[in-house]
């Protein structure tokens, strides 16, 4: 039965990664239609204070809706952006997008507390010559203030050329922007680094916050982080903080702010607009 068994052994045989291959390769012919077509959109997710769910800002998050694929995940297209250069004009597509609601929810409520936008930048992305250059141009052309946009960046992203992170780090706080680290635990940065870099906040990966209730020695290395943090002179956002629980440990720890479910999903642009004017009730669309 040697001949039956063809097309299975062919079924187990075949390579995952050229199907991730072929995969990624549709994504990366198909990204440039999707920018020119505006299949990209941008939701926020809420950044709170710990204490009173004080609303504090958003995180800009991207999002693809394909025509023939539905909703594609940034964990999928964003390393088919990096290694296929389009980070650099879909990552600026973003932040204008994001920074020119922001000044529209301001100029509709001026009387609002203001806020803070928080937007990631790959690695590929800040390793751009001119990115200072562009994100500056981003800001004159939106009207958005400066000193309202907080940009994450990864460890990698700062410790693959730190010397040149840092001289940019340095550019972007001249112009008012401030500087979050992401994930941070995750990457390989030594903590007495740290001290060395022009950085304003921390945001703890949403690993370690997940993690806080079953395994308690999580806890103390989140204690440990938040600590450090408050050596530094830094804030500390929680992210992916999911369960009551979460939030009261790292209550407990220090922390001041966090972003997860147990708040609110990123939403559309018009959600978010409806929650700065006191809006909570449609909250949890993703
Ligand atoms: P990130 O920057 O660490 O963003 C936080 C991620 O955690 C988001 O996933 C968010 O939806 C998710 N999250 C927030 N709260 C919770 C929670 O309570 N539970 C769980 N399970 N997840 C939560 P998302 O939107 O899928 O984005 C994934 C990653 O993709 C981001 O991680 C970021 O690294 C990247 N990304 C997204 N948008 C952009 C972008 O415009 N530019 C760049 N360079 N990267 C982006
Ligand atoms: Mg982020
Ligand atoms: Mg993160
Ligand atoms: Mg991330």
């Amino acid at each position: 039965r040697a001949k039956d068994q063809g097309p299975d052994r062919f079924k187990v045989f075949t390579p995952r990664l050229h199907e991730e291959a072929v995969w990624m390769m549709s994504l990366e012919t198909d990204m440039d239609r999707a920018l020119a077509e505006g299949e990209f959109y941008v939701v926020f997710q809420p950044i709170v204070g710990l204490e009173a769910d004080t609303l504090m800002g958003f995180e800009a998050l991207a999002r693809w809706r394909h025509p023939e694929r539905g909703e594609i995940l940034p964990s999928e297209f964003i390393p088919v952006a990096e290694e296929t250069g389009r980070i650099d004009a879909l990552g600026l597509w973003v932040l204008s997008e994001s920074c020119s609601n922001m000044a529209d929810w301001r100029a509709a409520h001026p009387e609002a507390r203001p806020l803070i936008l928080s937007v990631n930048i790959s690695s590929r992305q800040f390793a751009k010559k001119d990115i200072v250059n562009d994100i500056r141009l981003v800001l004159e052309k939106t009207n958005f203030p400066a000193d309202r946009l907080r940009l994450e960046l990864t460890e990698t992203a700062i410790m693959q050329d730190a010397r040149t992170a840092v001289r940019r780090m340095k550019a972007l706080r001249a112009l008012g922007v401030t500087i979050a680290v992401d994930d941070f635990g995750t990457g390989y940065s030594s903590m007495s680094y740290l001290q060395q870099l022009p950085l304003d906040n921390l945001k703890i990966d949403l690993g370690f916050v997940q993690k806080l209730e079953q395994h308690p020695e999580n806890r103390e290395i989140v204690r440990a982080i938040i600590s450090l943090a408050g050596g530094l002179g830094l804030n500390v956002v929680a992210e992916g903080v999911e369960s009551a629980i979460q939030k009261q440990v790292l209550s407990e720890l220090g922390c001041q702010m966090y972003q997860g479910y147990l708040f609110a999903r990123p939403m559309k642009p018009e959600q978010a607009k409806a929650l700065i004017m006191g809006n909570r009730e449609t909250t949890d669309d993703d």
